[in-house]
């Protein structure tokens, strides 16, 4: 099939796949690990692996508020005297003989003797200091945790490489670990180049814009647990790129760009990397965030991400995300996508996959996408009303109301911090 004519199909053009490949083979995981204390672990990937130190429970504990008697005595109608209490922390430590029962509450310590736990709810008072049981033939161990049944001392609990998330930090101060090994964080370096930007608080002259896509980057890798390093704005000028990604090849692992990686005169980003790094200059067939920078400066990796807005972001959920990821000694799953019924008709030009901004929700036929605005790589509005991506193949030339397409959900590829 010939390619179709007046398109934006180019031979050369990586495929996404393409470039995530490359990217995920040149980044591998940091090794240097730190210490940390549990409070400062979360989402940080552990370096060592880690054994239960104890049971938890560290005995047999009652799962309910009831009464703990011998399994003999489970029997519908008998009549069993009030020997004592156990509560949570409060141990009874008497024998619970035959005919008698210890009234126990969750989380307390099953007294010698007892083999079963009877629910308050299935037994009666019964005179002054006894019960009456409306349950019988309970099996041994009814109602009671055993010793070591969440965790038991010396299994293996988790493995270097796992992400440390609120269940694991719950599973380690249970065994009442308070430090651990972490991987390092990488170090990101990031700035913007371009001499229309001016920062936040001052107002732009003529030809000017605020510099958004710094910010947008920091709030992006807040989600991740790395230290940045803001460099700020960098001017169209090859010195002062040179200076900066000198500096930030010596400081970080990863250096992230926004803008000067396309072919106008003013990119100089391109020319200094082309001149003094490792560097590869790409055209994705995506869009937005056809062209970009991937190689090595210095002792960093280099991700030049296009100056466009929307680009910044796509390419960041897209290609940076799993580049952080992996140097941060995580696995970088493939993002699940699902299908939805479109809302509206669409137009595409053939040539590039395209990410468009959508709303996905659902009615009553189950997920429905439509639309989020404005489609162009500068229009940042649309990416705040989006909720996901609609992913349109390379090949397409639009969608009609009520087909389906491919959505990526951002949650995918937008964690929350
Ligand atoms: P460039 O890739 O440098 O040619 O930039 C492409 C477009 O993105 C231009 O319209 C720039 O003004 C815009 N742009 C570049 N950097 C930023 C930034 N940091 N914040 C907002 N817009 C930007
Ligand atoms: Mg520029």
């Amino acid at each position: 099939m010939s390619a179709p004519s007046c398109d934006e199909f180019d031979p050369n053009a990586l495929t996404l796949e393409q470039a995530r490949a490359a990217i995920l083979q040149a980044c591998e995981a940091l090794t240097e690990a730190e210490t940390v204390t549990l409070e400062s672990a979360l989402g940080r990937t552990l370096a060592e692996p880690i054994a239960a130190r104890m049971d938890v429970p560290p005995a047999a504990v009652s799962a309910m508020d009831g009464y703990a008697l011998r399994a003999d005595d489970a029997v519908i109608g008998r009549e069993l005297k009030l020997a004592g209490t156990a509560a949570a922390g409060h141990l009874w430590d008497g024998t619970v003989e035959p005919g008698q029962c210890v009234r126990i509450l969750t989380g307390a310590v099953v007294p010698d003797g007892a083999e079963v736990v009877i629910m308050q709810e299935q037994t009666e008072r019964s005179g002054e200091s006894g019960i009456r049981l409306n349950n019988g033939g309970l099996a041994p161990g009814h109602n009671i945790r055993g010793p070591g049944t969440d965790t038991a001392s010396g299994t293996a609990l988790f493995a270097p490489g796992q992400l440390i998330g609120a269940a694991e930090i719950g599973v380690l101060a249970s065994q009442g670990i308070a430090e651990l090994r972490v991987l390092r964080k990488p170090r990101v370096a990031f700035f913007s180049t371009g001499d229309e930007l001016v920062p936040l608080g001052q107002t732009p002259g003529p030809g000017q814009i605020h510099d958004s896509n710094r910010h947008t980057l920091r709030a992006l890798l807040a989600a991740y647990p790395v230290e940045v390093l803001d460099y700020g704005v960098i001017r169209d000028s090859e010195d002062a790129v040179r200076a900066a990604l000198e500096r930030a090849g010596q400081e970080a692992d990863l250096i992230i760009t926004t803008g000067g990686v396309s072919v106008g005169d003013a990119d100089h980003v391109t020319r200094v990397l082309q001149a003094s790094g490792q560097v590869g200059f790409w055209k994705i067939a995506i869009k937005p965030g056809r062209p970009l920078a991937f190689g090595r400066f210095g002792n960093a990796h280099f991700l030049g991400l296009p100056g466009n807005p929307v680009a910044v972001m796509t390419t960041f959920a897209l290609l940076v995300r799993p580049a952080l990821l992996q140097l941060a000694g995580r696995a970088a799953p493939e993002p699940q996508t699902l299908n939805a019924r479109l809302l509206e008709d669409l137009k595409k030009t053939p040539g590039r996959k395209d990410f468009q901004r959508a709303c996905l929700e659902t009615d009553e036929r189950g997920w429905v996408v439509r639309t989020a605005g404005g489609q162009s790589s500068h229009q940042l509005r649309a990416m705040a009303d989006a909720n996901a991506y609609m992913v349109l193949p390379r090949e397409s030339s639009g969608a009609r109301a009520g087909d389906w397409v491919e959505v990526l959900p951002f949650r995918e590829i937008f964690p929350a911090c």
